[in-house]
């Protein structure tokens, strides 16, 4: 998994985090880009994470990206709550599958696994 990190968090910390998500999903990483970026305030569902990805691979100059899944996620400056982040990582994911929000669950009701617990929130 490539990081491209525009946000405040530590891609030491952060990258395994995420690429534990891409592989519980039974995903090969090493097929995915994933851009974070800092966002803004708090909303209520998913504690401010949003994301989007796209269904199939692209190609982006710009971030000299070829022929991969794109996954990106905006993370609350002040507030990481692992919880949110994964639920909206795995609904992207999801995306990159091909599936329509027609053929999923809702984002809210996503079982969080063990792992997750490790990643408690943290205040920055
Ligand atoms: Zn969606």
């Amino acid at each position: 998994m490539r990081l491209i990190n525009e946000t405040s968090y530590d891609s030491k910390w952060i990258k395994p985090f995420l690429q534990k998500i891409v592989k519980s999903e039974g995903l090969d990483h090493s097929e995915y880009v994933v851009h974070i970026t800092n966002r803004r305030g708090r909303y209520s569902k998913l504690k401010g994470c949003a994301g989007y990805a796209y269904h199939r691979k692209i190609w982006w100059d710009r971030y000299k990206i070829k022929n991969k899944y794109y996954v990106k996620l905006k993370i609350p400056t002040k507030l990481f709550d692992a919880n949110s982040v994964f639920k909206v990582m795995v609904h992207e994911l999801a995306h990159t599958r091909g599936l329509r929000h027609k053929d999923m669950i809702n984002i809210t009701k996503i079982k969080i696994p063990s792992f997750v617990e490790t990643f408690k929130t943290e205040t920055f």
